[in-house]
């Protein structure tokens, strides 16, 4: 049986943890925030996806769950969308997933009550979420419906990428350009491939180095080794393979003028976004760069269907929302990360001041 309680934190709506021994489900769902989320018919939701992570204890699901719905009501407001921010973690191991563990997480999402949406997310994937839409209709990212959301997110980083030249080069250009790409997965790949299309040099790097040699192959590129991606001479870094690559190791050494890329997390911790901005390295921040992905999901919850184009069209905004964050920047004399986070916050508070009392 499914044992949920409620845990208050102090600037969330909503955090429960769910226990269900018999189902192997220990999870934790947190809404941060639905104030961007208000429906016309009084309802609000707020949509972030499922995590399943070995974590070591429960403070540690905690801290990242709240961390990661925080971030989903700031993705959701910088890309201009009428949803808040929420996250769900299950504390376990991805080789012990099992269509039950799913279903009953899929309970513990219908305990929301359509206030919390969920999709698929790292160790989870599109038929995991199969399980869950037999117990609850708040579930997104469902096969057949919006898709693998990657050539999205890699439409939404081309972008950026250009919003960013504009930036530093006064022309969106890409044309004669070198972008480093760390990581040749499913977003760096077309990514590179959207590049190259428009006259972009590319230089890649993968962990896996038969990836990188397909990209270089595709995009008639060269490969490096993933210790060097970083530090290449180039005109932009794209981390497209995991988080942390801004640290105290590697911004020293980078050799570009902006910083473009999918990965979530990229800063280490908030004060490189300022080492970067000492280094005059224009950072496009990452949660706004790889807004498509969410956005294209966000088309799914349309009453009137999944519509491609629009989703598409909608991600044009990326490329406006990231010039006014460079200017907020520059006018206010703080990195680019801070700034994005202050164009998300007067958003919110915006649609705080307007909402019924
Ligand atoms: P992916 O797993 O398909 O690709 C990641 C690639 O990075 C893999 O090829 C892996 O081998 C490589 N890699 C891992 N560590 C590396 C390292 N140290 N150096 C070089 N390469 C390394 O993932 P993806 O879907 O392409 O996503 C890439 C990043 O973008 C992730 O951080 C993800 O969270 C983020 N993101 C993805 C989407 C999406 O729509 N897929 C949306 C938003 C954010």
């Amino acid at each position: 049986m499914l044992e949920i309680t409620d845990i208050s934190v102090a600037g969330y709506e909503r955090v429960r943890r769910a226990v269900d021994p018999s189902r192997g489900l220990h999870a934790l769902i947190a809404v941060h925030s639905t104030v961007l989320g208000k429906q016309a018919d009084g309802s609000s939701r707020a949509l972030g996806g499922m995590r399943l992570w070995p974590y070591s204890s429960l403070d540690e699901a905690k801290t990242d769950v709240l961390r990661l719905a925080r971030g989903m009501t700031y993705k959701a407001a910088c890309a201009g969308l009428n949803l808040g921010g929420g996250k769900s973690v299950i504390i376990g191991k991805p080789e012990d997933k099992t269509p039950a563990m799913f279903e009953a997480m899929g309970e513990f999402v219908e305990s929301f009550g359509g206030t919390y949406i969920t999709a698929e997310d790292v160790n989870t994937k599109v038929e995991d979420m199969a399980p869950v839409a037999k117990k609850t209709s708040h579930v997104a990212g469902l096969a057949g419906k919006s898709g693998n959301p990657s050539p999205k997110t890699a439409w939404g980083c081309f972008l950026g990428l250009q919003a960013t030249l504009t930036e530093v080069f006064g022309s969106p250009d890409v044309a004669g350009k070198t972008v480093a790409i760390e990581g040749a997965g499913s977003v760096g790949s077309v990514y590179g491939g959207l590049i190259a299309k428009h006259g972009g040099k590319v230089i890649v790097a993968d962990i896996r180095q038969e990836s990188a040699l397909r990209v270089a192959a595709a995009t008639g590129g060269r490969v490096v080794s993933p210790t060097e991606i970083h530090s290449v001479e180039c005109d932009v870094y794209a981390p497209c393979a995991l988080g942390g690559s801004l640290n105290d190791e590697t911004i020293p050494d980078l050799s570009c003028r902006a910083v473009v890329g999918a990965a979530n997390n990229q800063l280490l911790e908030d004060r490189h976004g300022d080492a970067l901005r000492a280094r005059g390295i224009v950072y496009a921040p990452d949660y706004v760069v790889n807004a498509a992905g969410l956005i294209n999901v966000y088309c799914e919850l349309d009453p009137k269907g999944y519509d491609e184009p629009r989703s598409m069209r909608m991600a044009e905004m990326i490329r406006k929302t990231l010039a006014e964050i460079f200017a907020i920047s520059r006018e206010e004399g703080i990195s680019t990360a801070r700034a994005a986070d202050r164009y998300a916050e007067r958003r919110i508070e915006a649609a705080r001041a307007e909402a019924p009392r």
